[in-house]
């Protein structure tokens, strides 16, 4: 039934390959998680959303899934590299607060955004302050054959494996435009794995270690969650873009000198056999990097009167690995995309025989050798394009076939749309169409307000009394309602 070959696009040798799991059966997936210092802007939930539509084509796929997803709640400077400073520990001073409470605070804003937008749960949340002990014994075990000390800290150097950036397509001069020169550094590329406090400085996150007082570096950190929590080598690694440069050739590298040192040739030393990263979420005129003012996060959508999960259609619309350019009418297209899909679900539930029947529960009954019919072509379409690096616009397509099938038994479409569904992670069946009618913060009038004037409107235009329709049409307008006759979805009225 669902037999196309899974096909993912690995960034290590830049080619798509067939998916063969190190553990028959299963999937172990790490993905590098948010640094908790301020809110994730919504190009930071496509990574996630991008991980989440991976883990469940996984299960699609009838693997057991293992998925992990860090928060990193110290270490993360400002630059990638070991330039800047420590990202939470300025977002405390900046705000006066304490550290744990800045990174409670932002890790449940973040958890709010995952949860709006459908992302299941992975299996463990692992916390970078509750690693510190196995990044400390990492980092021993390394550090005599691969790493250096220098006043600052200890340093990996990066001439000791084999194949050093290959992620990157970099080596280890390449890398000098973008890391700034630390003092005795042996190659450019090279990187602390810890810092040492400052001497005369106290850092409210610090640590005893045989390197001095002080924090794990940000990619020691991910070396050592995944590989604890997985088990060296685990099947697929994913983050952002900018990781492939820098981040992740670091990770792999110490991943390297921890099981053995060989080259990369053979894929298990780089830690986990595939590393896949989404491309970026843009916007031209700034509004997603974190110090403009009102920067582009989910809840402004929100308060604009967009429904979350239009923006994770908006995600699905596109490749992962290419770029995504947001338009607030991109946005608003995906809107009524997801309008005409929930109102096609409802209706669709509504026809089902046997009144209170749940069809999300009808998904997973999906059974090799079952007559799919008039369906068959669309499943087809469905799981080949999914499987094809998680081609998830051409899986839209199928989805939005089987939604627009006719004259096919009701209860097997629910069941085709719910298992389509638990990839794509729309929550279709769970929303009405009221539920997509979302009030924008700025608006001031009442829906009951509204209502009742639209049926004076239409009493009026019963009567013939057009000048009454106008002016009420007109005194909606000021209120910034738009009356929309007409609209195709029966969409009566919206606020603008
Ligand atoms: P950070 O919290 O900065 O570590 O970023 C969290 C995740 O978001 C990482 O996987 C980044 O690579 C990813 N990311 C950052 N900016 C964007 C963007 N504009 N579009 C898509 N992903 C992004
Ligand atoms: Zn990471």
């Amino acid at each position: 039934m669902t037999d196309a070959p899974l096909k993912l696009f690995n960034s290590l040798t830049r080619q798509a390959e067939v998916f063969e799991p190190v553990h028959p059966g299963e999937a172990r997936v790490y993905t590098c998680g948010p640094t908790v210092y301020n809110y994730p802007h919504i190009g930071n939930m496509r990574a996630y959303v991008f991980a989440d539509v991976l883990g469940r084509t996984l299960s699609w796929k009838g693997l057991k899934l293992t998925h992990v997803i860090n928060i990193t709640d110290v270490g993360h400077l400002t630059d990638d590299a070991d330039a800047g400073e420590d990202k939470m520990e300025k977002m405390a001073a900046s705000q006066a607060q304490s550290i744990w409470d800045i990174a409670e605070h932002y890790k449940q804003a973040y958890w709010a955004d995952v949860r709006a937008l459908n992302i299941r749960q992975p299996a463990q949340w692992t916390v970078a302050t509750d690693y510190v002990p196995q990044m400390i014994e990492f980092a021993k075990g390394i550090a005599e054959k691969h790493c250096y000390e220098l006043e600052s800290g200890l340093y990996f150097d990066v001439s000791t494996v084999a194949d050093y950036g290959r992620l990157a397509r970099a080596n280890t001069e390449e890398g000098e435009g973008r890391i700034e020169a630390v003092e005795g550094k042996r190659n450019a590329a090279d990187f602390a794995i810890w810092r040492k406090t400052p001497a005369g400085e106290t850092r409210q996150m610090e640590w005893d270690s045989p390197w001095g007082r002080g924090a794990p570096g940000w990619h020691l950190e991910c070396s050592v969650m995944s590989g604890e929590v997985l088990g060296f080598p685990f099947d697929i690694h994913t983050g952002g873009i900018d990781h492939r440069e820098i981040h992740h050739p670091n990770e792999i590298a110490q991943n390297q000198a921890h099981c053995c040192t060989n080259g990369l040739d053979d894929p298990r030393n780089s830690g986990a056999r595939i590393w896949m990263h989404n491309n970026f979420l843009v916007e031209r005129s700034g509004k997603m990097s974190k110090s403009s003012g009102e920067f582009l996060r989910l809840q402004l959508l929100i308060d604009r009167g967009y429904h979350p999960l239009a923006y994770r259609l908006m995600c699905l619309q596109a490749h992962y690995r290419s770029e995504l350019e947001f338009s607030w009418e991109g946005l608003g297209a995906a809107l009524t995309r997801f309008k005409r899909m929930v109102m096609a679900a409802e209706s669709l539930k509504a026809r089902l025989p046997g009144a209170g029947r749940d069809p999300a529960a009808l998904g997973p009954g999906l059974r090799r050798g079952d007559e799919w019919g008039k369906l068959q072509p669309a499943l087809d379409k469905f799981d080949a394009a999914i499987a094809d690096d998680l081609n998830t616009a051409v899986a839209l397509t199928a989805l939005d076939d089987v939604l627009a099938a006719k004259k096919v038994d009701e209860e097997q479409k629910a069941a085709l749309v719910a298992a389509m569904d638990s990839v794509l992670g729309l929550g279709l069946f769970g929303l009405t169409r009221a539920d997509l009618r979302i009030r924008p913060k700025s608006a001031t009038i009442a829906e009951d307000d509204i209502e009742a004037a639209l049926a004076r409107r239409k009493e009026a235009r019963a009567a013939k009394d057009f000048a009454a329709s106008d002016a009420i049409r007109d005194e909606l307008a000021a209120q910034g309602v738009e009356v929309m006759d007409g609209d195709p979805l029966g969409w009566e009225w919206k606020l603008v």
